[in-house]
């Protein structure tokens, strides 16, 4: 088999690694895979930023031009390349991509591949996606379903043509889910999905064979969470699979805290447990453990965790899922609650006057237009949940843990903490907006009396001593140090005569 690299060399995050599968007896035989096909944050940041964004019009051209896609024929959508007067070949050039996990810089590029190419993944992976994009209005963001641009149909009445738009313009990728630890072939290869302990829902280390070779992909990986058990098995099972390659992230191979998942449970128990007033935090949307670990919290100090309609529609989509192993917590547990942001009109609150012929006046809560106020998906929520809004976050402060993430910052202008209490539990800025960012949290903290700011963060990957005794127990002949900004410190695994390759990138 041959690699080439397209990200994640050097750098944290970008995975796209494309597996060749050479038979040389038999050229129509040939076959390949990538392996996640994720943007490269450090990258985009050299030459983009929230209002400096690559051009839709330019299709991938922007893109590529500045090595952010490799240029390789075959595997773009095809609006993308006829707008720029690019012909596609017929047929997609590689068989698919394996997805390790649904976090951006693994996954977000997927926007840009060709609907026919199939994307692999877990059930999780899928239902995250598909919540995020349901509930997101970012472009570039077509991960489950793409939306046909640049195209024209002819009006339904009257002459002429209208753009493509809305359900019509909608085409659904090829998207795979696997059952974990059970092989399937695809195209000369042989692939398994191993699931392992990471940040999020769904996360898959993978199994790749032909007849020559074995490799295994670890995507993300740790063993501190609340799945340890599923990177223990991974490590297990890779034993018996005797790699002869082995492609292993190294995000802190230079690091080695101690610091489990639980320990942010106790220690967010101890601040919380005699604490008068709000308790507020912020932690990952997509960070599911995190969520259980705040909902353990609150019911360990008697109160209650009030999440967004989007982690509620998550929890509702993997509650509805027989095959998922669910330990999430159930949306009517008397625990949890979802937290009603006035939007649009601001209807909800009982305080807002609209005009109706002239006469102002305050809708009923169960109004029309207060539900109009919220998207489709979220109405529903409306009716089913224990949904709360500011009023009872700002009358009873002592019954909450309120997650307010960056966007929700604004809610403490209706809420006014009293006397309250923020935990911040993310990851620490790794770039300049990042950091900006944060001394904006800092600010409204500041404003409403919340410092000082409670860091409690544990990450989503392996430390340092955790990767390289799972090197030595899987005991690869060859490994790809990838995902890492160290690949150096992996060296030390060559006294165990594993051969070490530190990858280039292929353009
Ligand atoms: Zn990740």
């Amino acid at each position: 088999m041959k690699l080439n690299f397209y990200g994640g060399v050097s750098e944290i995050g970008g995975n796209k690694i494309l597996v060749n599968n050479n038979d040389s007896s038999n050229s129509s035989k040939d076959s390949s895979l990538f392996l996640d096909f994720g943007m490269s944050f450090s990258k985009a940041g050299n030459y983009f930023s929230e209002f400096l964004q690559p051009r839709k019009l330019n299709g991938i051209i922007d893109f590529v031009e500045l090595g952010l896609l490799p240029k390789i024929k075959g595997i773009y959508r095809e609006d993308y390349l006829k707008h720029c007067g690019i012909n596609s070949p017929e047929n997609p050039s590689v068989d698919g991509v394996l997805l390790s996990h649904a976090h951006m810089d693994h996954s977000s590029y997927i926007h840009h591949l060709r609907e026919d190419i199939p994307i692999f993944m877990r059930k999780e992976s899928e239902i995250i996606l598909k919540v995020l994009e349901e509930t997101g209005k970012g472009s570039f963001a077509e991960i489950l379903n793409l939306k046909k641009s640049f195209h024209y149909v002819p009006k339904a009445r009257g002459e002429g043509y209208k753009k493509l738009i809305g359900k019509d313009s909608i085409v659904k990728r090829n998207i795979v889910t696997l059952d974990s630890y059970s092989p399937i072939e695809i195209n000369g290869f042989k692939i398994t999905s191993i699931p392992v302990d990471h940040s999020l829902p769904g996360s898959s280390a993978y199994f790749l064979e032909n007849d020559n070779e074995t490799i295994v992909y670890t995507g993300d990986i740790r063993f501190h969470g609340r799945n340890k058990k599923y990177s223990d098995i991974f490590v297990k099972k890779s034993q018996k699979f005797n790699p002869t390659i082995m492609l292993c992230e190294g995000t802190r191979i230079n690091e080695n805290s101690k610091k489990t998942e639980k320990d942010i449970e106790i220690e967010a128990t101890n601040l919380i447990k005699n604490h008068d007033g709000l308790a507020i935090v912020n932690y990952p949307i997509r960070d599911l453990d995190r969520l259980i670990t705040f909902y353990n919290v609150a019911k360990n100090t008697d109160r209650i965790l009030a999440i967004n309609s989007k982690q509620a529609h998550m929890l509702e989509l993997l509650d509805s899922e027989k095959s998922i192993e669910n330990n999430y917590p159930n949306l009517k547990d008397s625990s949890i609650c979802i937290y009603f942001p006035r939007k649009k009109q601001g209807l909800i609150s009982g305080e807002h006057y609209v005009s109706f012929d002239g006469s102002w006046k305050i809708l009923d809560s169960n109004d029309e237009e207060v539900l109009k106020d919220y998207e489709i998906w979220e109405r529903e929520f409306l009716e089913k949940y224990n949904v709360i809004t500011y009023k009872d976050l700002k009358e009873i402060p002592n019954n909450y843990i309120f997650r307010c993430d960056f966007f929700e910052l604004k809610e403490l202008i209706d809420i006014k903490p009293k006397n309250g209490l923020y935990i911040h539990s993310l990851t620490e800025p790794f770039n300049e907006e990042m950091e900006i960012d944060l001394k904006r949290v800092t600010n409204w903290l500041r404003h409403f009396n919340l410092l000082p700011m409670h860091k409690m963060h544990v990450s989503g990957h392996g430390s340092g001593e955790e990767i390289l005794n799972m090197i030595k127990e899987i005991n690869p002949e060859k490994l790809y140090p990838i995902h890492t900004e160290h690949v150096e410190s992996f060296d030390v695994l060559k006294d165990e005569g594993i051969e070490i390759i530190h990858p280039n990138l292929s353009y």
